[in-house]
């Protein structure tokens, strides 16, 4: 028998129990007449004790053990004289009257600490070892609790897990595919769905109603750290909805899973419309841990003869609460993280709101003290508070405020990873317009419903046309997203031709779902979360990577397993894909 126990079992109440634990060695402590043992498994670690008067020969098994060799011992449950009340285990010892050495083990090229010396490669070539660390285990953990959670939630609601093929036609999310060469098929190839979209859709005409699947998804993107090249999806779609019961349904997952995982009550989950998002925080997904809403000063800030205010679309700004003790140095710190080149703002104008009343702007030579009163009003500002204002076209001056709101409150500390802030993002346009292509692209997916009311506006007023479209919040990080549907042919064929598809183009790629739009398809409409995302809020995390077993890199390898890699030339030939000279 390998084991009795976990390493993370024993308490004061099994001692002088006989028991057997198997592990790797942690490390070990040679104390002259006593030597310690840490042995670890997934379930914790225990401590082993050998002393002077034990056998020789155990004694010096015990000393030639390296770092992660993997023994198995027995021995007797014995209290600690000096007791260690950080770890579960901390009050027992395992006086050890066997050893046995299952497996030596190599020297690992980094300590398997919870705080390791091991750089971000060489612990993704050697992925096996950090998982064996507790911060990345208890990572996959979480997910593990997650993905339990969502079924049972799911299934309590009485939807059906079915899978959908991983190798398919491309279906157009924005993104690249990746695609597979088909060795019966000569010259043909299938592509890696981006999301199975089309499938759960056809799911709803077969009569499921309410189907989930816990589905990788593959989009060959540039990557950051919230985005890998493949990555995990709650895909969820039903039928017979309006998108009340679709925020109803979903939120009540949010706020079973925040309840049942991390003990949150999240409370009624808030909503906005994505003109207002836009207006108030420059983004589709505001982080609304904090307020800081912008504030629009058009009204204030123009007539006074400043060029760069006169000659922009939009002046607006943001109240830095308690900010006005801000040194020289920290806004020209500010300003250049908004002229850095991904931003590219001009600068920052700022007023200081002073403890005895008087508001002293960068700008003073434009603004006497009367307007600055104004400014001041609409800020709401109080003695103590920093206004900093910028000034552009409203799209981008919006966005690039963004930037300096998200950075001014990360300083101010108020981006708390222990705070959980959800928001729906509701009614996106349906449509957005792209300069590179010149023309309309859907904003959600070429599926997602127009608004009825808006259906008018599709021939004249494209851009202005709202869709039964919506976003997940958290924490300024979207975490899901989905739409009502459209389930009706002659729509769905107006919208590719919108959306600049020849009807030969929308036959050849979609003809079958618009077929099956004509056998009799319900009103249905989903949404697809990121797991990955929103296990990584759940840890406190700021990438996915370390929510993911075996991730990719920054340029999208595997170091591990030194993918991609380049294939035998028989097997390019077998593909009917060029030999490279
Ligand atoms: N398929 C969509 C996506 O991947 C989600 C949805 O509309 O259900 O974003």
């Amino acid at each position: 028998m390998h084991r009795t126990h976990t390493c993370g079992e024993l308490r004061l109440s099994d001692l002088g129990k006989t028991v057997t634990l198997s592990g790797w060695v942690q490390k070990s402590r040679d104390l002259g007449g006593m030597t310690f043992i840490d042995v670890r498994d997934r379930y914790g670690v225990t401590q082993l004790a050998f002393n002077v008067d034990d056998d020789q020969t155990l004694r010096a098994k015990a000393l030639d053990l390296g770092r992660e060799y993997v023994i198995k011992v027995t021995g007797t449950v014995i209290e600690r004289s000096s007791k260690n009340n950080k770890i579960a285990t901390g009050e027992i010892e395992i006086k050890v009257s066997e050893l046995d050495i299952l497996n030596a083990s190599a020297l690992p090229p980094f300590t398997i600490e919870d705080e390791t010396d091991g750089g971000d490669d060489i612990r993704m070539k050697f992925r096996y070892l950090d998982l064996r660390r507790n911060p990345v285990r208890e990572n996959l953990i979480l997910r593990h609790k997650m993905s339990q959670e969502i079924r049972r939630y799911l299934d309590g609601e009485n939807f059906l897990e079915v899978e959908t093929p991983v190798l398919i036609k491309s279906t157009p999310e924005g993104a690249r595919d990746f695609v597979v060469p088909s060795r019966m098929n000569p010259g043909e190839f299938y592509a890696l769905p981006q999301s199975p979209q089309t499938f759960k859709q056809l799911l709803m005409v077969s009569g499921f109603d309410r189907y989930f699947q816990i589905v990788k998804c593959f989009r060959d993107e540039d990557l950051r750290a919230d985005r890998q090249p493949e990555f995990t999806q709650i895909d969820c779609e039903m039928a017979f909805v309006e998108q009340e019961d679709i925020l109803n349904m979903f939120e009540g997952l949010t706020k079973h899973l925040f309840k049942t995982v991390k003990g949150v009550d999240l409370g009624e989950v808030p909503r906005m419309t994505y003109d207002d998002a836009m207006r108030l925080y420059g983004s589709d997904k505001p982080d609304t841990r904090f307020g800081m809403q912008f504030v629009e000063l058009n009204d204030v800030a123009k007539g006074h003869d400043f060029p760069v205010f006169e000659q922009a679309e939009l002046v607006i700004g943001i109240n830095a609460k308690n900010c006005a003790s801000y040194t020289r140095k920290q806004l020209d710190a500010l300003t250049d993280f908004v002229k850095r080149p991904q931003i590219g703002a001009t600068g920052i104008v700022y007023a200081r709101h002073n403890e005895d009343g008087s508001i002293k702007s960068s700008v003073d030579k434009f603004y006497d003290a009367t307007t600055l009163d104004a400014w001041s009003k609409a800020f709401h500002s109080e003695p103590g508070d920093l206004l900093l204002i910028m000034a552009g076209p409203t799209d981008k001056v919006r966005k690039q405020l963004n930037e300096l709101r998200l950075e001014v409150a990360g300083q101010l500390g108020l981006r708390d990873k222990n705070t959980f802030s959800p928001l729906w993002v509701i009614d996106f346009p349906l449509l957005e317009w792209d300069e590179e292509s010149a023309r309309y692209h859907a904003m959600h997916h070429p599926f997602t419903s127009p608004k009825p009311e808006d259906i008018h506006l599709l021939e004249s007023n494209p851009g202005d046309v709202r869709a039964n479209a919506y976003d997940l919040v958290i924490n300024g990080v979207e975490v899901g997203g989905g739409s009502i549907r459209i389930h009706d042919r002659d729509l769905q064929s107006n919208m590719f031709k919108h959306l600049g598809f020849s009807p030969e183009e929308a036959q050849k790629q979609f003809g079958f779902l618009m077929e099956a739009f004509t056998y009799g398809a319900p009103p249905h409409g989903g949404l697809a979360f990121g797991l990955d995302r929103l296990v990584s809020i759940f840890a406190g995390l700021d990438s996915i990577r370390d929510v993911i077993a075996f991730p990719k890199n920054n340029s999208g390898r595997d170091v591990m397993i030194d993918a991609p890699s380049s294939i035998a030339p028989a097997q390019l030939k077998e593909l009917t894909l060029e030999v490279k000279a």
